[in-house]
């Protein structure tokens, strides 16, 4: 077969495939005794004085945040329009509006001195996308929240684990934070999120609401004394709860997440050093004593490039390395373009990135050989 190297690829060792295994063996296929191990070792791995709830993706659980943040019809939720589309349509699910604020050039996270300018009497919360996997300013974020009134819902899809100001992405003073396990991310369940809130109603919320509003779930009825059939619906919840298959792999995952960060970072420094003189716009790292988590290695091609994103896109494929664009912005989006009549102008910064932008092959199973041909093609591609 042809070589080709793919974007992304999961990192699944024995571990993972002994414990599904193992869950598959036990009888016990659904949310229980695996899901509940690995919420309180999430718990413990962050390190938050809260909660972990376990929900089947991440777009579940922004969802959930919201809702339990009493997120409602025409509200307004402030996000940025450099993300993909799950980060905005949770809003529309429950009839509030996204309302985006362009990016900061340099990180590609929200710009932070235009969120004000956004908050009208029927914005309810912000939710900051922490991109590839450096934290958006957070201090400053929530110091306006506070100022407003609003609340914040991090979306972490990206960021297991960030550091900023010295704090894991999970005990910031946000309401609520959302990872994503989804196949190409960090740390993968195939499918599945992670909601962590320090705030004891919002955690009950959720977890009432990921299993169809009922106050006690199958694994609760399964170990409890009172009668198993018991239960009461006291809303018209959701199906997002976690399998115990996919937290047998978040189990193992989870525990080689701080290595996997690190050869992440590994190579991102080497692409930093080999791309140093070429044509692009390398990305920014994160603060001396911070994070980054690296999901994404995202360059820019600059003025300079002798050739365009798209055709260096295939230029690449042609020599057998798959990339990708991290994102198309969302006011570029058929419904959103649409539905609140944007231009592709209103947002120069995000739309700027976008015509430039290219996510290198970034992962734990690439080799330093994969990485040597990822970065002979740039130089050959971009020496033309
Ligand atoms: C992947 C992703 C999501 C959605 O995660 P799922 O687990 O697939 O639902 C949300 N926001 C961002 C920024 C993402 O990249």
């Amino acid at each position: 077969m042809k070589y080709f190297l793919p974007f992304a690829l999961p990192d699944i060792g024995e571990e993972e495939i002994a414990e599904v295994v193992d869950s598959l063996r036990s009888g016990w296929v659904t949310t229980g005794p695996k899901t509940k191990r690995f919420e309180k070792e999430f718990v413990d791995f962050v390190g938050v004085q809260g909660e972990a709830i376990s929900v089947n993706s991440a777009t579940a659980g922004l969802h959930l945040a919201l809702e339990a943040l009493d997120v409602g019809a025409g509200d307004e939720v402030i996000t940025t329009p450099y993300t993909f589309t799950a980060t905005a349509e949770v809003i529309r699910y429950l009839g509030a509006h996204p309302v985006f604020v362009d990016i900061d050039p340099n990180t590609l996270n929200i710009n932070v001195s235009k969120i004000e300018a956004a908050i009208t009497e029927r914005t309810k919360a912000i939710i900051p996308v922490h991109f590839a996997g450096l934290a958006c300013e957070m201090d400053a974020i929530i110091a306006i929240a506070r100022k407003h009134g609003l609340k914040v819902v991090e979306d972490a899809a990206h960021s297991l684990p960030t550091i900023v100001g010295g704090k894991l992405v999970g005990t910031l003073d946000s309401d609520a934070t959302v990872f994503s396990f989804y196949a190409t991310k960090t740390i993968t369940t195939g499918e599945g999120g992670m909601v962590v809130t320090r705030d004891p109603s919002i955690a009950a919320r959720c977890k009432v609401m990921r299993l169809h509003g009922i106050s006690r779930d199958a694994f609760d009825r399964y170990v409890s004394t009172k009668p198993a059939w018991q239960y009461e619906v006291v809303a018209p919840g959701f199906k997002y709860n976690m399998t115990d298959i996919a937290a047998s792999m978040g189990i193992h995952q989870l525990m080689k997440a701080r290595r996997f960060q690190q050869k992440r970072q590994e190579m991102a420094e080497r692409y930093h050093r080999e791309l140093a003189d070429m044509p692009v716009q390398l990305p920014p790292a994160a603060l001396p004593g911070d994070m980054h988590a690296w999901h994404l290695y995202v360059i820019r091609l600059s003025d300079a490039s002798p050739i365009g994103r798209d055709a260096f896109i295939e230029a690449m494929a042609q020599r057998g390395i798959g990339c990708s664009v991290h994102f198309i912005p969302l006011h570029l989006q058929p419904y959103w373009r649409d539905t609140y009549a944007l231009q592709p102008e209103d947002f120069p910064h995000a739309l700027k990135a976008y015509q430039a932008a290219v996510s290198l092959p970034l992962y734990t199973r690439m080799s330093e050989e994969d990485q040597s041909k990822v970065i002979a093609a740039i130089k050959e591609i971009l020496a033309a």
